[in-house]
C-alpha cells in the first residue's frame, strides 16, 4: 500500500484543503485532496461523491487524472497526480509572462480539454484560473470537478440549480436566473480565461450578481431581442433590467491585447446569447488557431521557473507584502 509523507499545503478550497505528497513507494509527487467530513450529518457527502465518480469515467491529457482514493485516521483524501502550478499563480508571477504563441498553445489545451469533457457528456461548470493546472513541461490540466455534472448532451439543457459558478466567471444567462443550461456555461468561462491569458486580469469583476451582470454589459453592450431572442424569458428578466442601451464596447477595449482572429473567436465565445457561442470543437476550428500567427508553441519556459505558483502561494505571497 502506497505511503503518503505530506509536503505542503497548496490549496485551501471549498470543501477541503488540498497538500502536496510524496509516494514513497512510487516516489511519484502527488495532491491529496481532503475531503471535509465534520459539516456532514448524513454521512459521506454527496458532492464529493460525484466529483469521484465524474473523475473515474474521464481520461484525457488535458483533463488531471485521480489516481486513487485514501483513507487516513477517518479522513477521506482523493489522490492526484501532482502539478506544479495553477493559471492564477502563473498570471500573477512577478516575473515570468507568456507569449502570445504560449497563450495560443494554452488555450488550445482549455479547448482541447473541455471538447472531450462535452463529447462525454460533462459539464465542468467552475471554469476559473484557479481549476487549471499547469505543470511545468507547459501542459494544461482541467482541475477540481466539485461542481462538474453530467448532463445530456443531446436534450440542449436541463434542469439545475442555478447558483454556481464563481462570479466572474458566470455567464449572464444564470445571472439571469436560468435553471436550463448546458455546455455554453464552461465555454463563457473559457471565453473569460481567453481575455485574462492576454491582458493579465479578469474581463468582468462584479461585487454581486447585478454589478457582475453590469459588468458584463459595460463591455459586450446590453442584450437586444434581436441578438438574444430568449432573453426576455428569463426568469429574473425584469428585476435586473438595464436602465440604458448600451453598445458593445468589446473591440474597442481589447483590439490592443489580442490579435484580429483571436478577438473575433473571444466575441463569440462571449456571445451573450448562449445559443450562439460554438463548441469547443467548432473553436478549435477558427482561423485563430488554423490560420493565424503565431502557431501555438508550449511555453516550455515554465521549466526555469523557481518554486510552484498556485493561487494559494500568491495569496499568501501577496499578504506577506502587504503587510510590510
Ligand atoms: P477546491 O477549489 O474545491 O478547494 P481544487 O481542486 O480547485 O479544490 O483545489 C484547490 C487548489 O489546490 C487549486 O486551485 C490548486 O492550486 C491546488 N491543486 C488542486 N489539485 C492539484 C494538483 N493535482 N496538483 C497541484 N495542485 C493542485
Ligand atoms: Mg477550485
Amino acid at each position: 500500500m502506497a505511503v503518503y509523507e505530506r509536503k505542503a499545503q497548496v490549496g485551501e478550497g471549498t470543501y477541503g484543503k488540498v497538500y502536496k505528497a510524496l509516494n514513497t513507494v512510487s516516489n511519484q509527487m502527488v495532491a491529496l485532496k481532503k475531503i471535509r467530513m465534520e459539516a456532514e450529518r448524513d454521512g459521506f457527502p454527496i458532492t464529493a461523491l460525484r466529483e469521484i465518480k465524474l473523475l473515474q469515467s474521464v481520461r484525457h491529457e488535458n483533463v488531471v487524472s485521480l489516481l486513487e482514493m485514501m483513507v487516513e485516521k477517518s479522513s477521506v483524501y482523493m489522490v492526484f497526480e501532482y502539478v506544479d502550478h495553477d493559471l492564477v499563480g502563473i498570471l500573477t508571477h512577478p516575473t515570468f509572462s507568456l507569449e502570445h504563441k504560449h497563450v495560443k498553445d494554452l488555450f488550445r489545451q482549455l479547448l482541447d480539454g473541455l471538447a472531450y469533457l462535452h463529447k462525454r457528456g460533462v459539464l465542468h461548470r467552475d471554469i476559473k484560473g484557479s481549476n487549471i493546472l499547469i505543470s511545468s513541461s507547459g501542459q494544461l490540466k482541467i482541475a477540481d470537478f466539485g461542481l462538474a455534472r453530467f448532463y445530456n448532451k443531446h436534450k440542449s439543457t436541463i434542469d439545475y440549480t442555478n447558483r454556481v459558478i464563481t462570479l466572474w466567471y458566470r455567464p449572464p444567462e444564470l445571472l439571469l436566473g436560468a435553471t436550463a443550461y448546458g455546455a455554453a456555461v464552461d465555454i463563457w468561462g473559457a471565453g473569460c480565461l481567453m481575455i485574462e491569458l492576454y491582458g493579465g486580469r479578469a474581463v468582468f469583476q462584479g461585487q454581486d450578481e447585478i454589478q457582475q451582470l453590469e459588468a458584463i454589459y459595460d463591455v459586450m453592450g446590453t442584450p437586444t431581442k434581436e441578438m438574444w431572442p430568449d432573453f426576455e424569458k428569463l426568469p429574473w428578466y425584469e428585476l435586473v433590467k438595464p436602465a440604458e442601451e448600451k453598445p458593445s464596447q468589446f473591440v474597442k477595449k481589447f483590439d490592443r491585447h489580442l490579435p484580429p482572429c483571436g478577438l473575433d473567436l473571444a466575441a463569440q465565445l462571449l456571445s451573450l446569447d448562449p445559443s450562439k457561442r460554438p463548441s469547443a470543437a467548432v473553436a478549435l476550428q477558427h482561423d485563430y488557431f488554423t490560420k493565424e500567427d503565431p502557431a501555438p508553441v508550449r511555453p516550455t519556459g515554465l521549466a526555469d521557473l523557481v518554486g510552484e505558483w498556485h493561487e494559494f502561494e500568491s495569496k499568501r505571497r501577496r499578504r506577506e507584502k502587504n503587510q510590510r
